[in-house]
């Protein structure tokens, strides 16, 4: 299998090489030349695999310039029990009897990113060898939250890789500053930067494009990169987590083999509702793929009328890892749906970038309609929604999870559809602890209470254990205090290394 760009079919290119260089060079998104079949007997055949094996085997049918051996090698190390809390990486809650809640939260940031960011590293150190590049990899992330945790806890102590991470001083929560000021690790660094988080993306942006820079580091045997979402490397090992509850559902005797479900997801920069829709092509029985949105909806927009408009007032929400107005990985939905058109996908990103806005063709649209729905939920609708479903169920959700599960609602009354559905829970509720328990209890019972007092208040009302890596955030020495200009960033950034 090759990798061509979504703007440019004459590029074809090894899967090492895609995942190494991340995006291709004209702008475009590496995509594979073709979509694997897996049969529904060899979907049986894998319900009673562990997740690490469910994994090596859809890995293996996308990465076909690896070896088994390799691939293998990065599953299990990506995918413990002891990084995982569990031996199932990705469990399904049973809420009712057709609603199933896939938890993509157990990993070590408490956030659905860290099942594709704690196998990422192991594929970028695999491909750079398999391309027998020699070169120390120096991933450069700035972050509004989740995504610099979890590339942190994946690059920790990863041989060959070293890792700096620039956050909005005034930007983050307080548990997540804590999650990465307190990051242990001998080739990590964290530095806040005086500024917001456009600030530090613009930043770490100039470097990536500083030529003279980048070819002085070449020299040095140290090549930058980013662990940036359109990388092929973190969307691959999202479509293992769509088998793998389907498998579940299979071996518990939910469903029955071939039986068609609907998939939920609470969506930012599309990344995790391809995944699923690649599941389905690749032959996973999905129906409807249902795309959740919170208050910025401009995918909402997209999937009712056919017209993306990012020209729209942005609203900070309660569920921020989906405050998004460009969904990056939409691209590749339109490369697939069009026929694999370069030149169409290459001319809506013009529009985009021109005007804010395209409107697809009539047979791209009938074919996003033919497999999506989708909807939005505001933050009200969302307060609500993890309150009842706390008080009916016992059930405690994040904002983001309640917005898929809200808007899963509004599609099952407006359709009648009662096929089963898998909602994608992309947050433990412990990592927004103050909303959870703010829409649970009211404010009045937080007040005064710092983020350790808000955790075990969590787990004494509603008997649920605190995530380990969270509590032990309490105890932990702080490690990183920089706070740079966003005018010294490459400065912190040689100092760093050497
Ligand atoms: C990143 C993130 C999302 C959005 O996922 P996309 O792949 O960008 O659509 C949703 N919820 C949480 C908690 C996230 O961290």
């Amino acid at each position: 299998m090759k990798y061509n760009s979504t703007r440019d079919n004459s590029v074809s290119v090894a899967s090492a090489e895609a995942i190494v260089k991340g995006l291709s060079s004209e702008g475009g998104l590496y995509i594979p030349d073709g979509i694997p079949a897996v049969s529904i007997d060899e979907i049986e055949a894998m319900a009673p695999m562990s997740y690490t094996e469910r994994a090596q085997k859809i890995l293996g049918l996308f990465l076909t310039d690896f070896k088994a051996g390799e691939i293998e090698d990065c599953v299990n190390k990506a995918y413990t029990k002891a990084k995982f809390g569990t031996n199932s990486i990705a469990p399904v809650y049973k809420l009712d009897k057709n609603r199933y809640v896939l938890e993509l939260w157990h990993g070590p940031t408490c956030a659905f990113k860290d099942m594709a960011l704690q196998i990422l590293p192991h594929l970028l150190t695999t491909s750079v060898k398999k391309l027998g590049m020699n070169k120390e990899i120096v991933i450069l992330v700035a972050t509004s939250g989740d995504t610099g945790k979890a590339a942190l806890e994946g690059f920790k102590d990863v041989e060959g890789t070293k890792i700096i991470v620039f956050y909005p001083e005034n930007g983050v929560s307080g548990i997540q500053r804590l999650q990465m000021c307190t990051q242990e690790g001998g080739n990590v660094f964290v530095s806040a930067v005086n500024g917001n988080f456009d600030d530090a993306q613009t930043g770490v942006k100039e470097i990536f494009t500083d030529k003279a820079y980048n070819d002085a580091l070449e020299e040095k045997g140290i090549s930058l990169s980013s662990a940036n979402s359109i990388n092929w490397g973190r969307l691959v090992p999202q479509i293992v987590y769509y088998f793998s509850a389907y498998c579940d559902m299979l071996a518990a005797e939910e469903i029955k083999a071939g039986e068609q479900v609907n998939v939920c997801v609470p969506t930012g920069n599309f990344g995790n509702i391809l995944a699923a829709y690649y599941a389905k092509r690749m032959g996973l029985p999905i129906k409807t793929l249902i795309c959740a949105s919170n208050a910025n909806n401009v995918l909402t927009d997209f999937i009712n009328t056919g017209t993306y408009d990012r020209n729209r007032d942005f609203y900070t929400t309660i569920s921020p890892s989906m405050d998004i107005l460009i969904s990056s990985n939409l691209e590749r939905l339109l490369y697939l749906l069009s026929g694999r058109d370069a030149q169409k996908v290459k001319g809506y990103m013009d529009e985009l970038k021109a005007t804010g806005k395209y409107t697809v063709s009539e047979d791209i649209f009938a074919a996003v309609r033919e497999t999506f729905r989708a909807g939005y939920a505001d933050d009200g609708k969302c307060r609500e929604t993890i309150k009842r479903i706390e008080s009916e169920f016992g059930y405690v959700i994040d904002p983001h999870t309640s917005v898929a599960v809200a808007v899963h609602e509004e599609y099952a009354a407006q359709t009648g559809d009662e096929t089963k559905t898998i909602i994608a829970s992309t947050a433990s509720p412990f990592k927004f602890n103050g909303d959870v328990l703010t829409a649970i209890l009211g404010s009045e019972e937080l007040e005064d209470k710092d983020e350790f007092e808000l955790l075990r208040l969590l787990s004494q009302r509603f008997s649920l254990t605190v995530p380990p890596s969270l509590g032990a955030l309490e105890d932990k020495e702080v490690r990183f205090e920089t706070v740079c200009a966003k005018s010294m960033m490459k400065a912190v950034v040689n100092e760093f290394l050497g």
